[in-house]
């Protein structure tokens, strides 16, 4: 397999008007060395997009994983809907391209000194690093839940094996036996990813344990596609999904994960499958390169993605404050193509221009039908703004057709990231 990557196909994969606006125009320095920490849709784009547009920078991507495990469409696999085997992704590409792949775990950085450490007996020195790291769990943040408690509840909400444990306790419920998930405050990744998973989860009960029900605890009291999403429940699960806002004591404060059971304000729920999605922060290595700040997500230049806490270092991806434009594959695919471009300018002593940036995300609310939510952005004097009247939701009272149309969209979309982002 083969990146086709070329200058013309990353301006094409930007889109119209970000084309219009961004014209990379000459390489950089031929001695600059590019460290890039993260090899998910952030990390591994901003490597071939730097690769396709200034060959001569010397690349380094570091990925503690072989491979990559992709979230979206995970929830079609969680809930039996789709092969996990299509979710596997290898960096075997982006080493054919010229890319340095380191495989190992990003311990230290130091900002001053400009060098990372992996696993305490290597170290890389940079002329710019970029940070794609994606998300941490806050643990502890919900009482009682620990990394060893979510072997019990498993957030899955990153890591391969936690999808595959919530996928296998799903398979042991018992007819009539309960689910329970949680959800967190904002933000956290991808916004409307519990309620897709709430919708198969429920599709998979409704046809497989007919007598069992989801119960949704939420910490909040609207979220991304909320009146799609409230549509598709009250017509295809109205027995078998139930969602409780924050409003109606719906936020669970303390897990017991010995006893199986989720307390909010005044109840206490027994499970028999719980799916606790905790509160998030940016990837471990962002504190250790001091680029978080109290909120433990990374500020950044909108237009030049670099830290506003740390020269030369740029963060992409879960892991920046980004809004509005939301914690997605797409977001962190298309803000690692602007890094690179960006980082390519100022190797090359220019100041990087701002563009206009897109976001879509589709949902699924039964495994054949889905609903889609679309942003546009501007990053112009390093702050991210929606484009007011621009984007969108899915229409109400959609015909089945459109439905289905949008989840092959979905498919298609999918098929597209991975290709461009793995090659
Ligand atoms: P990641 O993709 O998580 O990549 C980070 C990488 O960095 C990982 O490979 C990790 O191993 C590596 N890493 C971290 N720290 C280190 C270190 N110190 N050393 C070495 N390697 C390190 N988005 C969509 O657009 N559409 C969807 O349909 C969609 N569905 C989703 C469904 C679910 C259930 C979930 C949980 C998420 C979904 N998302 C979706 C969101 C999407 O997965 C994330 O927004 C996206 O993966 C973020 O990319 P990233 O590069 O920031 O982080």
């Amino acid at each position: 397999m083969s990146l086709h990557l070329d200058r013309r196909a990353v301006l094409g994969g930007l889109g119209a008007s970000a084309a219009a606006t961004i014209t990379p125009k000459a390489s950089a320095r031929t001695t600059a060395k590019v460290v890039i920490i993260g090899g998910g849709f952030g990390g591994a784009t901003a490597a071939s997009t730097l690769k396709a547009i200034a060959p001569e920078v010397d690349i380094t991507l570091i990925e503690t994983n072989r491979a990559y495990h992709s979230c979206p469409m995970s929830n079609l696999v969680i809930s039996g809907y789709k092969d996990a085997n299509g979710q596997t992704f290898r960096y075997d590409a982006l080493e054919q391209f010229g890319i340095k792949i380191v495989n190992g775990w990003a311990t230290d950085v130091d900002p001053i000194a400009r060098t990372v450490t992996i696993e305490e007996n290597q170290t890389l020195s940079y002329d710019r690093l970029i940070l794609s790291p994606g998300i941490d769990i806050r643990w502890g943040a919900i009482e009682g839940y620990d990394k060893g408690d979510a072997t019990r509840f498993p957030h899955a909400w990153k890591g391969r094996m936690q999808r595959q444990l919530l996928q296998q306790q799903l398979k042991a419920l018992e007819d009539g036996q309960t689910v329970f998930m949680s959800v967190p405050p904002a933000p956290y990744r991808c916004p409307p990813g519990p309620y897709e998973r709430a919708s198969l989860i429920a599709h998979y009960l409704k046809t497989q344990k007919p007598k069992s029900k989801l119960i949704i605890l939420d910490s909040k009291d609207s979220f991304s596609k909320m009146p799609l999403f409230k549509e598709a429940w009250a017509t295809h699960y109205p027995d078998h999904l139930e969602w409780i806002s924050a409003s109606n004591d719906g936020r669970v404060s303390r897990v017991d994960t010995k006893a199986m059971t989720l307390s909010t304000d005044f109840e206490t729920y027994q499970a028999s499958v719980a799916n606790v999605i905790p509160p998030q922060k940016a990837g471990q290595i962002a504190d250790r390169a001091e680029v978080t700040d109290t909120t433990g997500w990374c500020p950044i230049n909108a237009t030049t993605f670099e830290s506003v806490l740390q020269p030369n270092i740029h963060v992409i991806g879960d892991a920046t404050i980004a809004a509005p434009m939301p914690k997605s594959a797409f977001s962190a695919n298309l803000q690692g193509k602007l890094c690179a471009m960006a980082v390519a300018e100022l190797l090359a002593g220019r100041a990087p221009q701002s563009t206009v940036l897109a976001n879509t995300c589709y949902s699924y609310t039964t495994p054949s039908q889905a609903v889609s939510i679309v942003g546009a952005y501007t990053n112009q004097d390093g702050k991210f703004e929606s484009i007011p009247g621009a984007g969108g939701l899915s229409p109400m009272q959609a015909t089945d057709s459109i439905r289905r149309t949008e989840a092959a969209e979905a498919e298609s979309w999918f098929k597209a990231i991975t290709k461009e982002t793995f090659g």
